[in-house]
């Protein structure tokens, strides 16, 4: 469906839309092109979709390692997670969980998970997506009316429009000097969000964690934040297999310490939560967990030679909802411009 631009060199890669990450803000700005029959180009740095919202496979268990469960808000979103409960994908988790003494919060609003796991979300975004991954981008600068953007392999790609979406300051340090500089000002309000670190574990027992249903706790203690059991929820049929979340304090204290000594310290903190003997402890460092504040919008755009737009869970109230949402509303402004430019320039620049 790409079509090609006035402004494309024979041996250069030209896609119309290139989004950057293929996490869920990611993966629903190319779900709204693909359904107005644009097909962007999505990059994504792991060997998987799904960024923060991740399902991971150690020895017969499965971990939700990011997100555990999600919320709905905006009936916007409530439309995208009935139709996702419609399709099997997703289902009520929960209405509370209880904390470590095992008092549990009084029942509200649901708590939704991924039928097998929340990599269920990106899966159901991701059908029929072009998703390179293994691919990290190294730069973006500005070409004539174009974004060129440099792949770590040495692939430059031209594109008319860049979508970014990573964290924010992950994304700002793609764009490459000479656009900062140039961009200056229209930046600035992106800087201003910052993320908290969160170190996960994926922890393989001997036998029963001990946990009662719902198979969650809130811990918030020195070093232990949030215990799952992934057997009781549902996802790991096959093993025991614990998540933990080490507590921001934690997390932060040990931003630059070897996980292997992380994993020494996490195993010892956990053992009193634990009925069952942990068998093995894998830490995953996530550098930027879940942003501290977020911007009153709902994605940011930079107008310069060509548009860059900005999207993710720091837009949109954050977390799964505003992810998705930022991802929806900037492939919604995409879309839009897309049609405008072809009705009036009566030439395809995209798509
Ligand atoms: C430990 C933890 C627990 C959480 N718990 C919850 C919860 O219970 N409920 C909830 O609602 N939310 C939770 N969240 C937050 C939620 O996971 C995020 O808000 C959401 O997944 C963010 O999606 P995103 O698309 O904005 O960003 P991301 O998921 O970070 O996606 C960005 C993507 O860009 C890719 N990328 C980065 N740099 C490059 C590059 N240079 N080139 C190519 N690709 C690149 C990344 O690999 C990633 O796939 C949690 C997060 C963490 C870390």
């Amino acid at each position: 469906m790409a079509r090609i631009s006035q402004h494309q060199l024979p041996h250069d890669e030209y896609h119309g839309v290139v989004i950057v990450g293929a996490g869920l803000s990611g993966l629903s700005a190319a779900r709204i092109l693909l359904e107005h029959d644009m097909q962007p180009l999505v990059l994504e740095r792991e060997s998987h979709a799904g960024g923060r919202c991740m399902t991971a496979v150690h020895n017969g268990g499965a971990y939700d390692m990011g997100a555990q469960f999600f919320t709905v808000r905006r009936p916007e979103f409530q439309h995208w997670t009935d139709a996702w409960i419609g399709a099997g994908a997703v289902r009520e988790w929960t209405r509370g969980f209880p904390d470590i003494s095992g008092i549990s919060e009084r029942a509200s609003h649901p708590r939704y998970c991924g039928v097998a796991g929340m990599s269920a979300l990106p899966d159901a975004l991701a059908k029929g997506a072009q998703i390179r991954l293994n691919t990290s981008v190294k730069r973006i600068s500005e070409g004539r009316a174009c974004w060129l953007i440099d792949v770590e392999n040495g692939t430059r790609i031209k594109a008319d429009i860049v979508l970014l979406t990573p964290p924010l300051p992950a994304a700002l340090r793609l764009i490459s000097d000479e656009n900062t500089w140039r961009m200056g000002a229209l930046l600035l309000p992106l800087t201003g969000v910052e993320y908290v670190p969160c170190i996960a574990a994926a922890v393989a027992l001997d036998g029963p964690s001990g946990l009662s249903a719902p198979g969650a706790i809130r811990v918030d203690g020195a070093v232990v934040a949030w215990l799952t059991d992934n057997q009781i929820k549902g996802i790991s049929p096959d093993a025991p297999a614990v998540t933990a979340h080490a507590s921001r304090a934690f997390s932060e204290r040990h931003r630059d310490t070897p996980l292997d000594v992380v994993e020494k310290l996490l195993a010892e903190a956990l053992a009193r939560f634990l009925k069952s003997p942990i068998t093995s402890l894998s830490a995953y460092r996530w550098d930027y967990g879940i942003p501290a504040n977020t911007l009153q919008k709902n994605f940011y755009l930079v107008e310069g030679r060509a548009p860059l737009y900005f999207a993710g869970d720091a837009f949109c109230g954050g977390q799964i909802e505003g992810a998705t949402l930022s991802g929806i509303a900037a492939g919604k402004a995409i879309t839009e411009r897309l049609r405008l430019s072809k009705n009036t320039a009566g030439r395809p620049v995209g798509g």
